[in-house]
């Protein structure tokens, strides 16, 4: 059996579909529905061999300009489902945040308020341990069920074995996420509703809207901001141009569409290294630079 005709896009354009409307060509995506299109897929060996990036939301991700040779996977179909059960919920890793958070209001479900700012998708949170006003996703979850291309199985495991960390969750080479078991919070709608809107005033207020860009470019290192890091260190010439610091918020940067991917990442080490020389401290990206 191929999956070729039904699942694949060749030269799949990544900067149509980023936050940051930029990034090159991922040569050969196959969109993944189910469970026996992913183990028909990793049975061919030329398949297996190659390597593998899972595209989420690409609300945190650049593809860098020469595009992405290897395999790239976008699952859909059953993996876009949530499941209530009686102890947990198992979202798919490709349910988005937003609509999840909206979810959980729905069922009065707490706990799950600060998704609904986040622009991604469950899978992009459960591998980068995503979080916001002081939560992160692996407080909420039980267990991670992922796919391993090696040997073609499904896995679970629970968050107790995994070293969840700031911004770092499940990164596994070679696996696919496909779905986060989560705990249920009963909640009272009402109080569900005002902080959703709470949490969504206060990005309004601190972030940059309605632009191109990554959220966050740096990890904060421990007891450091990186945006005051960054204003301390740079020139006003940085809030200038096609690719800019936000006014906002100096650990974001705004940029035009279509610009090219290897300028972010220059403009991104002009600022890794204009901190360096002042501060003395490495920062690290937070945003995935893919090549
Ligand atoms: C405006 C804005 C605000 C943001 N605010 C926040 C914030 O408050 N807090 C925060 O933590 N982040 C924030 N982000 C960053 C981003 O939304 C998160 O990192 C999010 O978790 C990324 O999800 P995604 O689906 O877009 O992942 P992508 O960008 O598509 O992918 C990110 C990484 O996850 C991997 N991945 C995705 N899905 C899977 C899967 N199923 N299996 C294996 N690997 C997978 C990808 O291969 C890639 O390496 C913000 C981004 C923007 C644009």
């Amino acid at each position: 059996m191929t999956l070729e005709n039904k699942n694949l896009i060749t030269n799949y354009p990544s900067a149509k579909y980023s936050w940051l409307k930029s990034g090159g060509k991922i040569s050969y995506l196959y969109k993944i529905y189910n469970q026996i299109d992913l183990s028909i897929l990793f049975s061919r060996n030329d398949v297996k061999k190659k390597s593998l990036f899972v595209v989420g939301n690409l609300s945190n991700t650049l593809i860098k300009d020469e595009g992405f040779k290897g395999i790239g996977i976008k699952l859909q179909g059953d993996f876009t489902n949530i499941q209530i059960n009686t102890d947990h919920m198992l979202v798919g890793a490709a349910v988005l945040d937003n609509f999840f958070s909206k979810f959980c209001y729905q069922k009065g479900i707490s706990g799950y308020e600060f998704l609904y700012t986040i622009p991604g998708s469950i899978g992009g949170n459960i591998f980068m341990n995503a979080g916001c006003y002081n939560q992160e996703i692996k407080d909420k979850l039980i267990s991670v069920i992922y796919f391993d291309i090696n040997d073609n199985k499904i896995y679970e495991k629970n968050i107790r074995e995994l070293e969840f960390d700031y911004r770092k969750g499940f990164q596994k080479n070679n696996t696919i996420i496909l779905y986060g078991k989560f705990h249920i919070f009963n909640g009272d709608k009402n109080n569900i509703k005002k902080l959703m809107q709470e949490y969504e005033n206060i990005r309004n207020q601190t972030q940059p809207l309605k632009v191109n860009c990554c959220g966050s470019i740096f990890k904060n290192p421990i007891n450091q901001s990186a945006w005051k890091l960054i204003q301390s260190s740079i020139d006003e010439s940085f809030y200038k141009g096609p690719i800019k610091l936000s006014k906002i918020h100096s650990n974001f940067f705004e940029n035009d569409p279509n610009i090219s991917a290897n300028s972010i990442d220059l403009f991104i080490s002009k600022i890794q290294k204009r901190v360096k020389d002042k501060h003395k401290i490495i920062l690290q990206k937070e945003l995935r630079i893919i090549d």
